[in-house]
Parts: C-alpha cells; structure tokens; sequence
C-alpha cells in the first residue's frame, strides 16, 4: 500500500477527531475522480453522517469586489470571539482555472486562516455545477462531523452557484454596494428573492450617506417579494470591515433567525427538504448522463435533428421517437 493512503478508518476518526490535516484529506477524497478515491469518499461520508449536520449553515453572496472575503474574514473573526469554529467553504464552478477558485488564494483572509478554529477551503475546481456542489455540500459535513459549528459557504453572485448555496444553507446572506445604481449591480432578482438578509457592505467614509439610502431602497424592494416559508422578513443593514461595524449584527440576525426557524418547525422541513432535493439532483443528473451519453441515442438523435429540420418530423413526434427508442435500449 503506498505510503500517502490511509486506511478508510483512519480517515473517519481523524475526521471525527477534529484533525485539521485528516480533514483536508478527507477533502481531498471527495474532491476526486478517481473511481477509488470516490469508493473510499462514500465510506467516510457514510461513517460520519450521524455527526454532521451540528451547525448553522449561511450563504454568502455577492458580486466580485463587494468585499466578500473581507468581510469573511472580519465576521469569521468575530465568530471565533464568540466561541465559534468556523468552517469557509465556496461554489465557483465558473473557474476551469487550476487554482482558480474564488478562496484558491489564502492570503485572502490572511488573518484567519492562522486561526486554531478557523478552516478554509478553497472551492473544487474543473467540474460541472452538480459535481461542485456535491463535493462542497460532503465537504461541509465533514466540517460539521469534525466540530466546526458555523459553516460559510462563499459564491460569486452572478451564476447559477446561488440556489446550489441556497439549496444547502439555512441562512442566505447578500452582501451589495450602495451608489451602483438601482440596477442592483447584476444582482438577479432571484438571488434578492433568496436573500434572509442584505448587508449594504462597504458602508464606511464617503459612502456612508448614500449606504443608508441604499438600505432603504432595498428593504422596500424586498417587501415587493412574497414572504419565505420560513416565516423570516428578510432584513436589510449596513456594514464596513474596516470600520469593523455592523458584523456583530450580522451575526445577531443569524441568531434571531435561528431561533424562530426552530421553533416554527422550518429549520427542520427545510433541512429535510434539501436533502430530498439533493438526491434528486443527484438523480436527474445521472439520467441525463445515461440519456445522452448513450450511443443509440447521440446516433439517433443527430438523425432526428435533420428531420425536424426538414420537416419530415414534427419536434413532439421526435422526442417521441427517441424516448422510444431508449426504453427499448434498456429494456
Ligand atoms: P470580494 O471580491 O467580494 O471578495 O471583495 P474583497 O474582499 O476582495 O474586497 C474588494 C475591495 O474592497 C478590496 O480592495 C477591499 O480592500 C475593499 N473593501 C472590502 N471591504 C471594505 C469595506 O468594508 N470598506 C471599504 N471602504 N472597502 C472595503
């Protein structure tokens, strides 16, 4: 056995430990393609189930130059004062870049990634939205197994990456800039919907007038939404990491909203909600591999192509005819 491979066991109590290097091995075996390494990922995901799940889960999002990271960094601090360990983690599925992740340089939160209860984790990269969620939704619970009990999960703000973060968070946090005009700088309408709280960032020397008109502005726009099953008003705050003001209230919020959403029942509903959920995801996408990744079926359907085009075949007939023909392939 080469001498860089552990034993399934050895990852699992180490996990289960808190050991920070057997942690990001663990990681690191999730991350992979390897048909063995993804062999060994369900053993130790299987092995410490039970002690996932022991955290609050918040999103973070936001367009590039927000101040994502620097905000992270100062709340992650504060968390830490509270008594927290803190895990980070990201979505960028957008980066084929090698090390291109959005937390792929460390020295983004310099401060924390020194800190004993602070783990950092760079986002998996080269891999399709689906694949990078579930590696980042395993790797969290990880985290939580090894005793991290406030997940942040980081994306970039202007994809498809934001449901995949709302669907595996409790708390949904946007972070905007005020002065950018009411186009809501790229912000899609429903990455505000998903919002439990907007933080209007950066709300520090000359900006300070026009953060709270921002504030204002925004809390009326999220009025417009139908409210969340949660039974949360989503809430609207400024903040600077500079000034270090308003990340105290950020985390306040977060407690607030814990504490509604157990006791009305939702933190539970949802939680199971988005497991369910995340096994179909699992399920529509492998149908689709299977689907179009069948011979008969990349055969057919370039066949099919030209006849609508042609008009020899209706578009509907088509689907037909080519559902068919793969039920019949895997009878
Ligand atoms: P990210 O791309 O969203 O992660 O943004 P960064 O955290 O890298 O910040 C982008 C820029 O905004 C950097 O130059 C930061 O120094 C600056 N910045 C971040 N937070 C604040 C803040 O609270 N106030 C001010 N004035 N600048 C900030």
């Amino acid at each position: 056995k080469p001498k860089n491979r552990l034993t399934p066991q050895t990852y699992i109590d180490g996990v289960l430990k808190g050991d920070r290097v057997i942690l990001s091995r663990a990681i690191t075996v999730i991350e992979s393609n390897l048909e063995t390494d993804k062999i060994l990922a369900k053993e130790i995901i299987q092995a410490i189930l039970p002690a996932s799940g022991n955290s609050i889960r918040i999103g973070i999002t936001g367009v590039p130059g927000v101040g994502k990271s620097t905000f992270i960094e100062a709340f992650g601090k504060h968390l830490i004062n509270e008594g927290k360990k803190v895990a980070i983690l990201s979505i960028d599925p957008s980066s084929q870049r090698s090390k291109g992740s959005i937390l792929g340089d460390k020295t983004r939160m310099e401060e924390l990634s020194h800190l004993e209860n602070a783990y950092i984790r760079p986002s998996a990269s080269g891999d399709t939205l689906g694949g990078v969620a579930n590696k980042t939704a395993e790797s969290m619970l990880l985290c939580e197994a090894a005793g991290y009990d406030v997940i942040l999960i980081e994306t970039v703000g202007v994809g498809q990456s934001e449901t995949a973060v709302h669907g595996m968070t409790d708390f949904f946090l946007l972070l905007m800039l005020a002065g950018a005009g009411d186009e809501l700088q790229g912000i899609k309408k429903g990455i505000m919907e998903m919002a439990d709280m907007v933080v209007i960032n950066k709300a520090d020397g000359n900006n300070m007038a026009s953060s709270e008109i921002a504030r204002l502005q925004y809390q009326n726009a999220l009025h417009i939404f139908p409210q969340s099953d949660s039974g949360w008003l989503p809430v609207v705050t400024k903040a600077s990491s500079i000034n270090h003001t308003g990340i105290d209230v950020v985390w306040e919020e977060v407690k607030k909203y814990k504490s509604l959403v157990v006791k009305n029942g939702y933190f539970e509903s949802n939680r199971n909600n988005q497991k369910i959920t995340w096994m179909y995801n699992n399920i529509n996408d492998a149908l689709k591999q299977l689907f179009y990744g069948s011979d008969v079926v990349k055969t057919k359907l370039s066949k099919l192509e030209n006849a609508i085009v042609t008009s020899e075949i209706s578009p509907v007939k088509a689907a037909e005819d080519i559902m068919s023909v793969f039920k019949d392939h895997f009878k």
